[in-house]
């Protein structure tokens, strides 16, 4: 446990001051609070030494002066220094959770397919909240328990023992159960906690998955069986806190069990040394507060080793993620052109994603010239979202597999080489802003003209005009939900407005009819010329406006040259011609949301 929570010390270090200042603070203010059982003692003491009734006036006058003041002002300024002392460690406990949470919002930027293959999303959440909040409680209360009991029972000890050490002495006896107890409940909290702790992102990985897919379980009214499923994971969780909770309210009851022991103890035996005048009334009564002060936090000792037992394991679920290196390293040799010109070899290119049996690309050989435009062909899964993808090293080739300008695509600077290389993805997807944010996503501050004209050749035109805020309309998460044709030409005029050396368009006209890509290719072509760009697409009237086309199956080029070399070869391209010229014919599925309204 103590290994886990040390590992905090780097995030508690700049804060340290703090953490010093308070835990002093926590310490003089016991130091005050047990002044007042001294001047408890010295008032009892004076009344039992007055011989006869005197008035009350005389009485505040002479004798109890000393010890009303005296707890007046002790309590006083202990109630003042306290305050300063939770202030203290409140802040240094909000500053290393903010600290924290910062770094792994950090970490998990630099993170890919493995990482996210590894991780789901419910799970880093519960990472990033519930566990970096149980780290803040540590620290804001936890901190002060262990200061208090610590102090709290140096303190207590030594005046007890001042007063008077045979009495002390009895007292020690239990202790050493204390200790036992504690050790054996921190094991058993722990086992709870790991299992709360887990159920926890069990929950949040479900309800997040449920969620995100609300659409097709309803579609599919498997909303019983979901919420059936939910009860179980719901179940699990509630049991394992159910543990917790048993073990830690034992814990609680076991503590005032102690006190009473040792109350009985003085009792019996300060009492028997008041009557043989061994020992003052006065000091008799400020032993039991004594005992108070030192096992008050005993008593909550159980949810102290229970705050840090679970954040012992919240740190080691945080320092997991903290520890891992970035999946795409970022060490440009220096060497580098300062602009990507558009140049693109790829020598004998294997990919193969963490777990996977087979080979998604099996040795692509290719050469791009700048300023070619290729379209890639090939049925679903065959490697051409894994092929776009390495070239802007979202997942990583081997050191020379992929060449930019002759270059490795490792020597650059890794910014420069997603900056230079746009990429669109397959799966569009929008922030939850206006559209014309989303669509000037990289640099926010674009004149509207430039956003206007991407959106223009994205042919997203008239879907702007149907909205009454046009480019400010809000979609994505809380704002107008596009359709999925919409989304593709937002994401699409998301990549148009970078006008970067290279862009590779992911299948981005999947779900537009091919009246709308004839008028987004033939914009294409007037803002690309002269700039390498490779497109996925499944349609021939795609294929055939470029210069080259690649052919892919199973990870190899099986096909490569232009719309008419491949029709002449007879093989899998003029095929899939054949089929999409006599399909055709057919009426078009076209967009819903494009239909006239
Ligand atoms: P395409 O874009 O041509 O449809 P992909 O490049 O997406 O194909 O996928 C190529 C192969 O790699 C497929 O067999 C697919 O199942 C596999 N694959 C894709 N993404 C992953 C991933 N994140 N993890 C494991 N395998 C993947
Ligand atoms: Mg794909």
């Amino acid at each position: 446990m103590w290994r886990s929570l040390f590992r905090l010390r780097t995030f508690v270090r700049p804060y340290w001051h703090w953490l010093t200042a308070g835990i002093t603070a926590f310490f003089v203010a016991r130091i005050l609070e047990a002044q007042v059982p001294i001047f408890l003692a010295m008032g009892i003491d004076r009344l039992a030494a007055l011989e006869e009734a005197p008035s009350l006036d005389a009485l505040i006058a002479a004798d109890l002066r000393t010890p009303i003041i005296g707890i007046v002002v002790a309590v006083l300024a202990r109630y003042g220094v306290v305050t300063f002392a939770r202030f203290m460690v409140r802040r240094t406990a909000l500053h290393v959770a903010f600290d924290l949470r910062q770094r792994l919002f950090g970490i998990l930027q630099s993170q890919g397919a493995r990482f996210f293959n590894d991780y789901s999303i419910g799970d880093m959440m519960t990472r990033a909240v519930a566990d970096i909040s149980l780290i803040q409680r540590l620290f804001a209360l936890g901190t002060v328990l262990v200061v208090i009991l610590i102090f709290a029972t140096i303190v207590s000890f030594g005046y007890m023992f001042y007063l008077a050490p045979s009495l002390t002495l009895l007292l020690i006896p239990p202790l050493p159960f204390v200790y036992f107890y504690a050790r054996w409940s921190t094991h058993k909290t722990g086992i709870a906690s790991q299992a709360v702790q887990e159920g926890l992102s069990t929950l949040s990985d479900q309800v997040q998955e449920n969620l995100s897919g609300i659409r097709t379980i309803q579609a599919m009214v498997q909303e019983d069986n979901e919420i059936r499923r939910f009860a179980g994971t719901n179940d699990t969780y509630a049991q394992a806190f159910y543990r917790q909770e048993r073990i830690s309210s034992l814990t609680a009851a076991v503590m005032p069990t102690l006190a009473g022991i040792s109350q009985i103890t003085i009792l019996g035996y300060g009492g028997w040394m008041v009557l043989e005048g061994q020992m003052t009334t006065g000091t008799f009564v400020a032993f039991f507060f004594y005992v108070r002060m030192a096992l008050q936090p005993v008593r909550v000792a159980g949810f102290i080793v229970n705050l840090f037992q679970r954040a012992a394991i919240a740190s080691d679920r945080l320092f997991e993620v903290m520890h891992l290196e970035p999946e795409i390293p970022d060490t440009p040799s220096g060497q580098t052109p300062a602009t990507i010109r558009g140049a693109i070899e790829l020598n004998n290119l294997h990919f193969r994603y963490p777990k996977a049996s087979t080979n998604a690309l099996d040795g692509i050989d290719l050469t791009v010239k700048e300023g070619e435009a290729i379209t890639i062909m090939g049925p679903v899964g065959c490697g051409k979202s894994t092929l776009l993808r390495l070239l802007v090293r979202l997942l990583e080739p081997e050191p020379n597999a992929v060449l930019i300008d002759g270059f490795a695509a490792r020597d650059y600077p890794l910014k420069q080489l997603r900056l230079d290389i746009a990429l669109v993805p397959q799966d569009p997807f929008l922030f939850g802003q206006s559209l014309g944010a989303n669509i000037t996503y990289d640099q926010p501050d674009r004149p509207p003209s430039a956003i206007r004209s991407a959106a223009d050749a994205a042919d997203l035109g008239r879907t702007l005009e149907r909205f009454p805020e046009g480019l400010d309309t809000p979609v994505g998460e809380r704002g107008v939900t596009l359709s999925g044709g919409q989304k593709q030409r937002a994401t699409l005029a998301r990549g148009l407005i970078r006008n970067a050396p290279v862009l590779l368009l992911d299948d981005c006209f999947s779900s537009v009819d091919t009246e709308t890509e004839d008028r987004i290719l033939s914009a294409l072509r007037r803002l690309r010329r002269g700039k390498t760009t490779i497109l996925v697409s499944h349609r021939v009237s795609t294929a055939r406006t470029s210069d080259r086309i690649v052919m892919l199956d199973q990870g190899r080029i099986v096909e490569l040259g232009s719309h008419d070399e491949l029709l002449r070869r007879g093989g899998a391209y003029a095929e899939l011609e054949r089929l999409q010229r006599e399909g055709d014919s057919s009426p078009q599925v076209k967009d819903p949301a494009e239909l006239p309204t």
